[in-house]
């Protein structure tokens, strides 16, 4: 018989009982107990749910009450310092992870997991960095479920994940180095699980599917070499997920472990090359449930891998599982409540993959009647979104189809375009301007509630709005900012906004997925071809440039963030989806453009988060993306100035792609790095204009003018004068009007003083 498994569930809980838990004990009104007491109800939740569905080995250790490499750090002692080494006491852990005010500590830094929207907590190391056992969340869950009568899988992140996740502090060395010490740590680990009674362990190794050197892949050798002597007798499962082993696979299948896990979903070629290579002693893990994405699974095709694979191995060495944990999938789908019937006929949520993983196991055992009647159900729900007018629009993709086929470049080059903008908009050296959003008050979203709860007309709520816009173009106007923008209150955020505009789209109730520790996101999701109803923006960036003679910008969300953002279709590539979603953004531009918006900025902030995580595979990312922004702006008049934001600082990666977007200013984050992220584009010759931030808009500390001007000078002593521009590195939505007021002010005087120096 095949095994059924899972790597990892959501820990968040069905309704996000563990966001509400955590903030209050952050905020003081429950104790750790009642805290531990909510952690310990949903891991009971998800270990009986996942029995329930007939999961034959379920994962322990999954849950966190932040995040799983904080976790492992904590395990194994890589403590820093400066948290101090009390290190079982749940304020050291929060204090990594979130800073304390009290304590005048900051957090550890936090990066994005992989090519997910969730974020880790980056390990630190020192040169001299001890390890040693120095938790026992594994034992302790283990032991917990045990208690309900479940034998689980614990689920480790794997030695050389952990190392490679990390950074360096201090000296410069190499992680690997660490091995050796670290080592002992998950060997005791290991063998108390297995003396536990643990009959599978599971090490995370994602970093194994990802572009290694030589030296590295050595290492994985050693390091397997010396976990598997010390459990000789549980069973390790080496997972990988998120990209396909390729080159890596040889490495992979010569390690002295039980079962390999290969994400099916990602790469399903993956499959005939370890068949044909997998040595007897492995057994091989098919993640063929998509555990990235909310579709139904084709039972059919993954039964067909199924068999392959028992036909070249035998039913004992397989195991099926999620192509990796569901922690990025929302819970259930029966939540849903406003979904329509045909919609949720496509989809499964985490609970649903788990019945879906049972069917297969059911049917890989030999089919009977009750299996035949779901296959045959699963096959229609295939059937009907394949051929779904809701899913294809045939006179939309002639559209698009003919528009590709337009020059995808602007009618004239930076240069004359920018004779053109300048005769029009008449800026001042180093224009001042925002990235979009003011904020986004407990009053600003309190309307927008009571809109859909119906205690708020339609038409009193765009009174509002209106309201607060005037307001902040009135306010805008008195600071002296050159180019304005209209604040961006409509939006609850800036990808739902145009999803809820979009046909193709649809947004759930419940569908949240964790983001980073009590953080929770609700991406929508993409199920058809994507098609503008009307204009999205207009009403209020035109109502905004009525009120005053400055230029108001145009604000817009580009292709590829929206799609970063949402869950996506699964059956056409990415690219396709992404030049639909253009081609409605053409559409906007031209109404802004006729409606005398004269700039417009399209927002990317995700373009490089969408960058795949195997090298070889950038190009074609970049290429496409570039193209398909270059189709949005091709058809702008000369005269309107196309603006782009995005908000980090490191651009070596994709600075040749942005040059190709050929936008005519781009504003990057850049205050915290101290104006570094300017380097990329003074290294490339960067030919148009350029904003690099010089405000910190994640900080609630206003800076002073001595600093702003310190960076401006910087800026300016790298970079042209007259290509830069002036401005926060984000948007101000989480900031407060109080600190809003004073740092803007500051960064008008600043850039006064200095044009009178220039
Ligand atoms: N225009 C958006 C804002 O100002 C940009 C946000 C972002 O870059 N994430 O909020
Ligand atoms: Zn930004």
């Amino acid at each position: 018989m095949i095994i059924t498994h899972t790597l990892g569930f959501p820990r968040i809980g069905p309704r996000r009982e563990l966001k509400r838990a955590l903030e209050a004990y952050w905020a003081g009104a429950i104790t750790e107990s009642d805290l531990r007491e909510t952690a310990a109800t949903i891991r009971r939740h998800n270990w009986l749910m996942q029995r329930d569905a007939g999961i034959d080995l379920i994962a322990s250790n999954d849950f966190s009450l932040y995040d799983h490499v904080l976790d492992t750090a904590v395990l194994v002692g890589a403590i820093p310092a400066r948290y101090g080494r009390d290190e079982n006491s749940l304020s050291t852990y929060f204090d990594m992870a979130r800073g304390s005010a009290e304590r005048d500590l900051p957090a550890m830094e936090m990066t994005k997991w992989f090519d997910t929207n969730y974020h880790y907590i980056v390990p630190e190391f020192t040169q001299e960095q001890e390890f040693r056992l120095a938790s026992t969340k594994p034992f302790d869950e283990f032991e917990e479920a045990k208690a309900l009568g479940i034998i689980t899988k614990p689920v480790i992140l794997g030695p050389m994940s952990f190392l490679l996740l990390g950074k360096t502090k201090g000296a410069r060395f190499d992680r690997l180095a660490l091995l050796d010490r670290l080592l002992p740590i998950y060997a005791e680990t290991l063998a108390r699980l297995s003396s536990l009674g643990a009959e599978w362990i599971q090490l995370d190794e994602p970093c194994l599917a990802l572009d290694r050197t030589a030296e590295e892949l050595e290492a994985y050798k050693a390091a397997y070499e010396t976990l598997r002597e010390a459990v000789p007798n549980a069973k390790i499962l080496l997972a990988t997920y998120f990209e396909r082993l390729d080159e890596n696979l040889p490495t992979a299948l010569s390690l002295p472990i039980d079962a390999l896990h290969l994400d099916l979903v990602r790469a399903p070629q993956q499959l005939e090359q370890a068949l044909a290579s997998v040595p007897e002693r492995i057994a091989l893990s098919l993640g063929i449930v998509d555990g990235r994405n909310v579709w139904r699974n084709d039972l059919r095709s993954s039964l067909a891998l199924i068999e392959r694979a028992i036909q070249k191995l035998s039913p004992e060495r397989v195991l099926i599982a999620p192509s990796c944990s569901l922690l990025h999938v929302p819970y259930d789908l029966a939540l849903e409540t406003k979904l329509s019937e045909e919609l949720r006929s496509w989809m499964a949520f985490a609970k649903q993959k788990l019945d879906e993983l049972s069917w297969l196991k059911r049917a890989a055992s030999g089919k009977d009647g009750i299996v035949e009647a779901e296959f045959e159900r699963n096959a229609r729900a295939m059937q009907a979104r394949r051929s779904s007018p809701a899913v294809y629009d045939q006179s939309l993709r002639a559209r698009v189809n003919e528009a590709r086929r337009d020059r995808l470049q602007r009618r004239v080059s930076y240069p004359e375009r920018k004779r053109r903008q300048q005769r029009k908009l008449r800026l001042p050296l180093l224009p001042t301007t925002t990235i979009g959003s003011f904020p986004q008050t407990a009053e600003v979203r309190s309307w927008r509630a009571k809109l859909r709860r119906g205690e708020l007309s339609v038409e009193e709520y765009e009174q509002r709005i209106r309201a607060e816009i005037e307001r902040t173009i009135r306010w805008q106007e008195s600071v002296g900012l050159d180019v304005l923008v209209h604040g961006e209150f409509e939006r609850s955020d800036m990808v739902e906004y145009f999803a809820e505009q979009l046909d193709g789209f649809v947004l759930t109730e419940n569908g949240w997925v964790q983001s980073y520790g009590s953080r929770c996101v609700r991406p929508p999701i993409i199920y058809g071809d994507v098609r503008r109803r009307a204009p999205m923006t207009l009403k209020w960036s035109t109502f905004a440039q009525s009120l005053t003679d400055k230029p108001v910008k145009g604000m817009l969300t580009g292709p590829v963030t929206m799609l970063q953002w949402s869950f996506v279709r699964d059956d056409q590539p990415r690219s396709e989806t992404a030049f639909q979603i253009a081609l409605a953004l053409r559409d906007e531009v031209s109404d802004l453009e006729r409606a005398g918006i004269n700039i417009i900025q399209i927002d990317e902030p995700a373009l490089r988060e969408g960058l795949p995580l195997r090298q070889s595979d950038r190009p074609d990312y970049l290429s496409w993306a570039v193209d398909c922004f270059r189709f949005i702006i091709a058809a702008a008049h000369d005269e309107t100035q196309i603006h782009t934001h995005m908000c980090y600082a490191e651009f070596d990666d994709i600075i040749e792609a942005i040059v190709e977007m050929d936008v005519d200013v781009i504003s990057i984050e850049s205050s915290r790095s101290a104006m570094e992220s300017l380097d990329a584009f003074v290294r490339y010759g960067y030919p148009n204009e350029i904003g690099p931030g010089v405000y910190d808009v994640h900080s609630p500390r206003v800076p002073s003018v001595e600093e702003i001007l310190t960076l401006l000078r910087k800026a300016t002593a790298a970079f042209d004068a007259h290509r830069l521009w002036v401005n926060p590195d984000c948007g101000l939505k989480t900031r407060a009007w109080e600190q809003i007021r004073p740092s803007l002010t500051n960064m008008v005087a600043a850039t006064k003083l200095l044009r009178v120096e220039l």
